[in-house]
């Protein structure tokens, strides 16, 4: 164990006087943006008690229910041996940690959840305890998924996501390392509900939420303006008087859907399912990270390049948003997801080196998943209990 842990552990010990006899820290697994997390021995585990054993119950694997003075006050008998202790930030604002711990207490039984155990807070320093769940880095794991792993994998993840868009919650950071997975158990769980909100609560409301007429009469005399130019040059209006668009923008660089970025007001749960297609564009063209912009505005140029401008202008208006750019490797008409994979694992060159440069029919079939997960209007966007049905995700065939 390195020192710094070492004194990070000793630090926490200091703190929490109450978790010393509680729970036994073995080492930092995570830190993040918002928390450190720890893999700690809960002390008191009964060892005979296994409803907590995310190994034990395999398919059905279900937290047991949460009694309502278990929250504040640990149920010995339903435990698991391993936790994860998140040490959230001082700097996160106690709305924020209320929020998380208030929406994990409400998916407490929802299906591939990481569930809540309990809670400690000393002052401003608050502790949540998570049952610990095994699982490897992503980076490790995705440049050898067959195209069957895929599937697997996002069945557990569209699980999970079904479950909370069930329940009306927004996760808003869905990416690889908030969704733990083990290959080996083939299973996953969703983690970190740190930016996640309830859908349509204090939204304002936004032309994706009107039919296509009342859109298009609306847009005509629209003002609302979006530009994809980087940076002010010849054509950027430096001086605009209008009135900034504000929305929720909360999520992870990369893997924020295109609504989110045109700050439509009137998000739902299908920036999620956005999200989880750029986690299978990534491991289908086995990149990671597959966007690497630095701001909302290169994000676009990203996906533009993508989907091409005419496309990207389409989907700006479903917002309210004009969307303009004068870049010249934006086209009209973008490339297909078949040609970027193809590109992008290095099977363009004609099968020169012996690799296919045409897909496979199970590869054809996830570029057909993927079209449904990345449709840039939202409101035609699969939603994460369609994806369930959806043949993709079907694996009764092997
Ligand atoms: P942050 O808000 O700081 O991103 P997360 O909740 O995402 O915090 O946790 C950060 C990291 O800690 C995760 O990416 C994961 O590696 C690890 N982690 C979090 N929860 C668990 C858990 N229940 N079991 C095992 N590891 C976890
Ligand atoms: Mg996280």
């Amino acid at each position: 164990i390195d020192l710094s842990v070492q004194r990070d552990i000793d630090k926490l010990e200091a703190t929490f006087p109450s978790c010393k006899g509680k729970y036994r820290l073995i080492k930092r697994i995570g830190e993040g943006t918002f928390s450190t997390v720890y893999k700690a021995e809960d002390i008191q585990y009964d060892q005979y008690d296994n409803s907590w054993d995310i190994d034990a119950a395999e398919s059905q694997w279900r937290p047991p229910p949460l009694r309502n003075s278990s929250h504040s006050r640990p149920n010995t008998s339903h435990k698991p041996k391993f936790v994860a202790i998140k040490k959230i930030y001082v700097t996160s604002s106690p709305a924020r940690i209320l929020n998380e711990l208030e929406l994990l207490h409400d998916l407490r039984d929802s299906h591939s959840v990481c569930p809540l155990i309990t809670a400690f807070r000393q002052a401003d320093q608050v502790l949540a305890i998570l049952p610990y769940f095994r699982h490897q880095d992503f980076r490790k794991y995705y440049p050898q998924m067959s195209v069957y792993d895929m599937r697997v994998y996002f069945r557990s993840l569209f699980t999970a996501l079904a479950a909370v868009h069930e329940k009306g919650i927004i996760h808003r950071d869905i990416k690889p390392t908030n969704f733990l997975y083990d290959p080996d158990k083939k299973r996953g769980v969703l983690v970190d509900f740190g930016l996640a909100e309830r859908e349509g609560v204090e939204t304002k409301p936004c032309l994706c939420h009107e039919d296509r007429q009342v859109r298009k009469q609306r847009l005509q005399q629209s003002v609302a303006f979006s530009s994809a130019q980087a940076g002010p040059q010849p054509g950027y209006p430096v001086n605009d008087t209008r009135p900034s668009r504000r929305a929720n923008r909360a999520g992870t660089r990369g893997f924020r859907a295109p609504e989110v970025l045109f700050k439509c007001t009137e998000q739902t749960t299908k920036i999620d399912v956005w999200s989880a297609g750029v986690i299978l564009l990534t491991i289908l063209c086995k990149r990671f990270p597959f966007f690497n912009s630095a701001d909302d505005i290169e994000a676009m140029i990203e996906i533009a390049t993508i989907y091409g401008s005419k496309r990207m202008k389409q989907a700006g208006q479903i917002h309210g948003c004009v969307f303009d750019t004068n870049i010249p490797t934006i086209g009209e008409r973008g490339f297909s997801f078949e040609k970027i994979m193809l590109w992008s694992t290095c099977r363009s060159d004609g099968g020169k080196d012996g690799k296919s440069n045409t897909l496979t029919e199970e590869e054809k079939g996830a570029i057909e998943f993927l079209h449904r997960c990345m449709d840039l209007d939202p409101t035609k966007r699969i939603s994460a209990k369609e994806a369930l049905v959806h043949e993709f995700l079907q694996m009764n065939d092997t």
